[in-house]
């Protein structure tokens, strides 16, 4: 049988790995947002990562695809679009003081040095127990159980991916908007969506008890 130490393993997906090469793309000039725009973008990113699950870096790729979007709506060029949201993204993740981990602890190794593998009896997704002729460490009791978990976290990611590009093109719509009055207390404010009305939730809570007291009150005259 073959048999391949851990250290073997490591040299070995690390001189894969430096063999893969990119087709280079060609640098555009560089072209810079605005640095109020640039502050926004960054503020809002940061928000956005530090509810992030399980680490600010979940949506360090939709974040830059969003952006990159909306910039190349707006006229930017790929390459600088990209370089740009890039930028804006590394800037919120050293705000937020993430810390990308080295490729090293991105290995299973890393995980599994000096810890033994948790040895389950039963499925971790439908509760039955494990065939016992299960070879080493296992999660699943097979591969319906584990394509059904993997569907699913897939879906989870999907989600918060769509989740952070709303709230940036909810952003980035906010930023364009003339202020409004408020309806409640004639007060101006920014609106954060189309339907806002408001400058509050205060304002919009009074609102909501304005309009109750209206209906009762015609509900008496008739
Ligand atoms: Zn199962
Ligand atoms: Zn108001």
């Amino acid at each position: 049988m073959l048999a391949i130490t851990p250290a073997a393993l490591l040299r070995l997906r690390s001189e894969t790995r430096s063999a893969v090469s990119v087709a280079p793309v060609k640098a555009a000039p560089v072209k810079k947002l605005s640095r109020t725009r640039r502050e926004a973008i960054v503020d809002l990113l940061a928000r956005l990562m530090r509810r992030a699950e399980p680490t600010p870096f979940a949506i360090e790729g939709p974040a830059r695809a969003a952006i990159r979007a909306r910039l190349c709506e707006s006229g930017w060029k790929w390459g600088q679009a990209d370089a740009a949201a890039d930028e804006a993204v590394q800037a919120a993740l050293s705000r937020v003081g993430a810390e990308r981990p080295t490729w090293q602890q991105g290995q299973p190794e890393w995980t599994q040095e000096a810890v033994l593998p948790i040895l389950r009896e039963t499925c971790a997704r439908c509760g039955k127990p494990l065939p016992e002729e299960t070879q080493g460490p296992t999660k699943y009791c097979g591969p319906v159980c584990a394509a059904a978990t993997r569907v699913y976290r897939r879906s989870r990611e999907d989600k918060e991916e769509a989740r952070v590009k709303r709230s940036i093109y909810e952003a980035s719509w906010a930023e364009k908007q003339p202020p409004r009055e408020c309806k409640m207390c004639g007060k101006s404010f920014r609106p954060k969506w189309r339907t806002s009305k408001y400058c509050s939730v205060a304002c919009g809570e009074e609102a909501k008890l304005a309009s109750r007291r209206g209906v009762r009150m015609v509900q008496k005259s008739v």
